[in-house]
């Protein structure tokens, strides 16, 4: 691979015009490359079969695309597809399809690895190697996507950056990757259809309040007694609690959306009366929903899942509280493509 060629994916559109204006062609052409790599997904410039055979040529000579591709995949018996992604520096993600009846979601990762420490997820345990670039987080929606019409024969509907690494970590990359995901210029699917979901950097929810207030906004909580927390998600102790609400009321204020708080109910670590009152007494803080999540085992004997009565109870005091409470089924389980199992098993 020539040293000098530029990654055309960082240009914008003006940049890219500008190229063939110095070339002696017309200014369109930018608009059209700019079509075929942006809302078409197209990886490759022999792809661009509306391009002469010379400007193709002049293309290759000087531009490249850093693609990702699809090396393997595994079905489940329920359907959802787990994808191994290699990067085009040699790293490796995974991204999984998770097709039900009324939506077709794509879960895709933020970082390469995770920036944070959290005891109960095996993607946790993975060296961090780095932040993913804007584009590969958009190429792995187009090859969901197009992985999801061949097989399923339907596109994607929905959004989940629940995959590895932690999103907030990676800012300036997400945001940039939901704009593109988003704008009519790439793939126009409406921000009501992503959702984020963080472990909870207060300033960044802070800022992504501001600058991206239509999609939707999970955190992962898992206890809402602060010591609890500090063991089980250990980057928390930078972040206490108070200020993690003083977050999402922000979030509440500016986008009048509710927050979902993820939480699973361990076996000995959040499965008593103290948790559940201390969950109702921070979910009145502010407006939000709560999620509770099976927990996907990852080898670990301190982790269990709590015993079903105490998820009744969690559900039953919620309601009586009037917090609207979900229970999330776990998907993919036998393949290792669940919450918290991404670990290139
Ligand atoms: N870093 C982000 C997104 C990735 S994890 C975050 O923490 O939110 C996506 C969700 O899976 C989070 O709610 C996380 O707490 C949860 N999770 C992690 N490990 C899990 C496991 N072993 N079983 C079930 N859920 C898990």
């Amino acid at each position: 691979m020539s040293k000098d060629l530029i990654d055309i994916r960082q240009l914008s559109k003006e940049q890219i015009s500008s190229f063939f204006l110095q070339n002696g062609l017309p200014k369109y052409r930018g608009s059209q490359i700019y079509e075929w790599i942006w809302r078409k997904g197209v990886t490759d410039f022999n792809m661009m079969t509306n391009l002469s055979i010379e400007l193709r040529s002049l293309l290759i000579n000087k531009f490249i695309i850093k693609n990702s591709q699809l090396v393997c995949f595994q079905k489940s018996k329920d359907g959802t597809i787990k994808n191994k992604i290699k990067l085009y520096d040699g790293n490796y993600i995974e991204s999984v399809l998770i097709p039900s009846n009324n939506r077709t979601t794509a879960c895709v990762s933020s970082q390469v690895g995770c920036s944070l420490d959290c005891k109960f997820c095996a993607t946790s345990k993975l060296k961090r190697m780095r932040n993913l670039n804007f584009d590969e987080i958009f190429d792995q929606i187009v090859l969901i996507n197009n992985q999801s019409i061949k097989v399923y024969n339907k596109s994607l509907s929905n959004i989940v950056f629940m995959g590895m690494g932690e999103p907030l970590m990676n800012y300036n990359n997400v945001i940039k990757s939901i704009k593109k995901i988003t704008s009519s210029d790439g793939l126009a699917i409406s921000p009501k259809r992503i959702t984020l979901s963080t472990s909870g950097i207060p300033k960044m929810i802070k800022k992504i309040s501001e600058e991206c207030p239509k999609i939707n906004l999970a955190l992962s909580l898992h206890s809402a007694i602060e010591n609890t927390r500090n063991k089980i998600m250990p980057f928390t102790s930078n972040f206490p609690l108070s200020e993690l609400l003083d977050s999402v009321k922000y979030w509440f204020e500016k986008t009048k959306k509710l927050v979902t708080y993820e939480y699973i109910v361990w076996k000995n670590i959040n499965d008593k009366d103290v948790d559940i009152e201390a969950l109702i007494n921070f979910c009145k803080k502010s407006p939000c929903k709560v999620n509770l999540i099976n927990y996907n085992a990852i080898g670990d004997s301190k982790f269990n899942n709590a015993e079903n009565a105490i998820i009744t109870k969690y559900v039953e005091h919620l309601k009586k509280n009037n917090i609207s409470v979900t229970i999330r089924k776990s998907r993919g389980h036998d393949i290792d493509a669940a919450c918290g199992q991404l670990a290139f098993k």
